[in-house]
């Protein structure tokens, strides 16, 4: 009796741990594709032609530039 209640618990652990394995990969994934995301926006500064990510480049004029030199 004991060892079908033991085995139900079990199965019960199994299903559980499958369901948060999967959570956590969806999880990472998106974490993933977001991070890439912001990696792929790439931008060629008008002065020394070369490509920056958004992120570190610096916006004037509606233009990209690649550092305070080339914004001059
Ligand atoms: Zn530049």
């Amino acid at each position: 009796m004991i060892f079908k209640i033991l085995a139900f618990i079990f199965i019960l652990f199994l299903i559980y741990l499958i369901f948060f394995k999967k959570g956590r990969e969806t999880q990472i994934k998106q974490n993933e594709k977001s991070k890439s995301e912001l990696e792929d926006i790439m931008v060629e500064c008008p002065t020394c032609k070369t490509f920056v990510s958004k992120d570190e480049a610096i916006l004037s004029n509606g233009r990209y530039f690649c550092s305070k030199e080339c914004l001059k």
